[in-house]
């Protein structure tokens, strides 16, 4: 089949460059999110003018931010080390077998640092 061939040929380097500029796109992006979801916090924070619904819908919104920067960090992480292995020529390998990712997942989501295989044991096993 054509598309299991695609998924499984080489990166070439209009596909590195390619998976550079979106990483470096979502870096962008989630770092100006993180900024703001900062800015939104420390605002809240300073508010104490609040009866106490208010006070009860701060504290959740307070976590919602936490959770959602929580998980921005985490992809930022993530992108960052992506951003790494392409300068360290190593993007697209799997970090846990050595085995390629596969062209198609590489440009899917160039963040991830797992082959298919790995992410699902990885995802099955212990501690998730
Ligand atoms: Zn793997």
């Amino acid at each position: 089949m054509r598309r299991a061939e695609t998924s499984q040929s080489p990166l070439r380097p209009r596909d590195l460059e390619e998976a550079r500029a979106r990483l470096s796109e979502q870096a962008d992006r989630l770092r100006s999110q993180l900024t703001r979801a900062e800015e939104a916090a420390s605002a809240l924070r300073a508010d104490c003018d609040l009866d106490a619904a208010d006070a009860g819908a701060k504290a959740m919104t307070l976590r919602e931010l936490r959770t959602r920067t929580e998980m921005d960090t985490a992809l930022l992480e993530r992108t960052v080390a992506a951003l790494d292995r392409l300068r360290a020529g190593s993007f697209g390998i799997c970090a846990e077998c050595g085995r390629p990712q596969g062209r198609e997942r590489a440009l899917a989501l160039p963040h991830a640092e797992l082959c298919v295989q790995c992410a699902e044991e990885r995802e099955a096993g212990p501690g998730g």
